[in-house]
Parts: structure tokens; sequence; C-alpha cells
């Protein structure tokens, strides 16, 4: 759980849908209607949208040094049946990457994911190196080597650990 800011943009979309789970207790926001909903999930593509959140969270745990917590399949397969293509508004010239298909989970998240490469945020989403959390969480620290999604709850609880198997 975490008490940090929610990231910029639509990272946001990244962010909300990784922690739709709560690893500790297997209690799954997508097992419910309530909890597809903001993202748009139809209850027959639920397992996609659980293989998609997976294959994120590892990636965030890659940001952040680590392995990943299961096998998943790498998040650039799944992206890659999400084609983006660069759009050019005529009014100002700016161009930004968009899916082609506007309505997929997938395709938003790519195009999540392409944002947040151009504004150079999507390194700093990151998965809390606990193995009972890993949540995902957005790393404002200066130096952008945070560890834990709440140093109050995480990094206490690693210290604690640490602190244990020192008194052995
Ligand atoms: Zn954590």
């Amino acid at each position: 759980m975490s008490e940090r800011a929610a990231p910029p943009g639509r990272l946001t979309l990244v962010h909300d849908l990784v922690n739709t789970v709560d690893l500790a207790t297997d209690a799954d926001a997508l097992d419910t209607p309530e909890g597809r909903a903001p993202f748009g999930i139809a209850e027959d593509t639920v397992d996609d949208a659980r293989e998609l959140r997976e294959s994120l969270r590892a990636a965030l745990l890659a940001h952040a040094g680590h392995p990943a917590h299961r096998p998943v399949v790498p998040l650039g397969e799944l992206l890659a049946r999400a084609p983006l293509v660069v759009t050019v508004d005529p009014a100002d010239g700016s161009a930004a990457l968009a899916p082609v298909d506007e309505g997929p989970l997938l395709s938003r998240v790519a195009a999540a994911v392409a944002e947040a490469v151009t504004a150079g945020t999507w390194q700093r989403l990151k998965a809390c190196e606990s193995p009972d959390c890993h949540w995902a969480y957005y790393d404002r620290s200066p130096a952008g080597r945070g560890r834990w999604c709440s140093m109050q709850v995480c990094g206490a609880r690693a210290k604690m650990r640490r602190y244990r198997a020192k008194q052995g």
C-alpha cells in the first residue's frame, strides 16, 4: 500500500492496473464488475488483463533492478500486439504516439507507456521490492533509487527483517 502521490500523465493507468491485486491476500479487484469498470475490462477479457498486469509488474520490478516475481509473457511481446501510429496536430505541429485502435486496454497501456517514455517517466514507475507487496509506485526520490512503495510500511518491514536476521 502506498501513500505516495499518483504518477504523472497516463502512467496512472499502468499504476492503477498493477495495483488491482493484493499479492499478500490474493484479493483481486478485477474479480468484480466494479473493479473492472474503471479500466473498461469486459469479463471475457479479464484473463488477458491479468496477464498484462503481471507483465507490467515484471517490467516495473526490472526498473528497480529486480528479477520478475514469476514467469510472465515479456511486456514487449504483449505491446507488439497493439500497434501505435504517429499523430500530428495540424494546429501546432506537435506529434504523439497513439494506438491504431483506441478501445482495448492493451492499446491504452501501450499509448501510456509511449507517452511516459517520451516524458522520461517510464523508468521511474517501479514495483516495490518487498516480495509480499510488489505494489507499483512512482519513484520521486531525487536520485531515482527508491526501493519500497512506502518507507513507513515496506521499508520498515525490510529493516525489521534484517535486524531479526542479525540477531539470529
Ligand atoms: Zn511495498
